[in-house]
């Protein structure tokens, strides 16, 4: 039997263990015999100490081998993967999954449900009608060998280490840990055995990592596990100071994705689905260059075939297709009241943080687990950092259950948004890469 405290130890002095130690720790606190205490003591090691790459494999692979893995051989497609870090109006996945198989790829989307200022996947999905997330494995393999992808829940059979270990981390200040949060994104990632992963790591206000040089140092540790396992795997730094789109919230973000497939939507959102589609494309050997990958899906945009390809999803899936082509069928709220500028000026701050609480408090999110979330309500945001705008010009449309949720709104909006009286330069952040 492992001698545990020896195990904590030695990461409390900075000492690497190796991996048989390390998967007799993990497998031994999933069958109780460890318990949660000495492994909280051996967390708060490791966010202190950090692990080494060959450590922080080894932990992946060890949660992967808790639990059902999935291989792909029925498929004539490349497979793909994306994980974005979490932001603030990010619905990218709803308009990358329908073109990435547009474009040949065979895309499984496990998604999480959104908690506290971000949203999730899951909950927007949820606010087409009919829309089912939890799919049965085996009907999940047979809708993807027939239309290319599926967008659903994380399936509990995959990793339930990482359900085990992060129920803890939540719960004893060590969440905040490099090696730690790219374990369990990327032991999610394996298992669900896509050859070719992309990474949207966020930095902002709305994000995990709040600088560049934090979120560089996650987007390494991500890519060199991928890469590590034998998987194609790049990393997309990307912006999250404010919302990613216009809409923040359920129905509003569906209608946003489907307008983007349709080539009416935002262009950072459109810019983002192109970097992240254009970098799997390449991996995935369905074109030859980025420049390849990005007319690919510009062509697939403007052909119609994203836009169909989603449809189909929803409808393989239990949803109304139908709103696909008539989104006002989406749920809407029945109070939409404008968020206006006191002044004129120059908008210097949208912040996605405050925009998200906002969001949530009109019931968009969760604040616990337990909450359910009102698909209709939301902000759209309707200015970017850097534009001029007039005194009592719209900044945000408020989309709300009642007049009191929208009043409570625009208190939280007034402290998001700032409007100065000099010129502010729309903000240059290129997407960044690491690989
Ligand atoms: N997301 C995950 O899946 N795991 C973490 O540890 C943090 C964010």
């Amino acid at each position: 039997m492992t001698n545990v405290v020896e195990l904590i130890e030695r990461k409390k002095r900075g000492q690497a263990l190796s991996p048989d130690e390390l998967g007799a720790l993990l497998r031994g606190f999933l069958s109780g015999d460890v318990p949660d205490y000495q492994m909280a003591a051996w967390l708060m090691a490791v966010v202190w100490r950090g692990m080494t790459d060959e450590e922080t494999l080894a932990l992946t692979e060890a949660m992967v081998e808790s639990g059902a893995t999935l291989e792909w051989p029925e498929l004539d497609r490349p497979t793909v993967d994306k994980h974005s870090t979490g932001g603030v109006g990010d619905k990218t996945s709803i308009v990358l999954v329908p073109l990435m198989a547009a474009a040949g790829a065979a895309f499984v989307k496990m998604s999480g449900r959104g908690l506290g200022h971000t949203g999730g996947t899951l909950d927007k999905l949820e606010s087409i009608p009919g829309f089912r997330c939890e799919l049965p494995l085996e009907q999940m393999r047979a809708q993807v060998a027939r239309i290319g992808c599926a967008l659903v829940g994380q399936s509990p059979e995959l990793v339930p280490g990482d359900k085990q270990i992060y129920a803890l981390r939540d719960v004893t200040g060590t969440v905040d840990s490099v090696p730690l949060i790219a374990s369990s994104i990327m032991s999610k990632k394996l298992a669900a055995g896509a050859r070719s992963i992309v990474l949207d790591v966020k930095i902002g206000s709305g994000a995990f990592m709040q600088t560049r040089e934090d979120a560089r140092v996650l987007a390494r540790a991500l890519v060199r596990i991928g890469e590590n396992a034998g998987r194609h795997t790049r990393a997309v730094l990307s912006a999250m100071h404010q919302p990613l789109g216009r809409a923040v919230g359920n129905a509003l973000e569906v209608r946003e994705a489907i307008e983007t497939l349709r080539g009416e939507g935002p262009a950072d959102l459109w810019a983002l689905t192109l970097e992240l589609g254009a970098h799997l494309l390449e991996m995935a050997g369905l074109a030859p260059s980025l420049a390849e990958g990005e007319a690919m899906l510009v062509r697939l945009r403007d052909s119609g075939a994203g836009a169909a390809k989603l449809a189909e999803l929803i409808e393989a899936q239990g949803g109304e297709p139908r709103v696909v082509d008539a989104p006002h069928t989406l749920p809407a709220a029945p109070v939409v009241r404008p968020f206006t500028a006191d002044a004129g000026g120059w908008l210097a701050e949208a912040d996605a943080r405050g925009i998200g609480d906002a969001a949530l408090g009109l019931g968009a999110g969760r604040k616990t687990k337990a909450d359910a979330v009102d698909p209709a309500v939301g902000v759209c945001v309707g200015a970017r950092i850097g534009d001029r705008v007039e005194a009592g010009q719209p900044l945000a449309e408020v989309h709300a259950r009642n007049d009191a949720d929208a009043e409570a709104a625009f208190a939280r909006l007034r402290a998001a948004f700032r409007v100065a009286p000099e010129r502010v330069d729309a903000p240059d952040e290129p997407f960044e890469i690491v690989r």
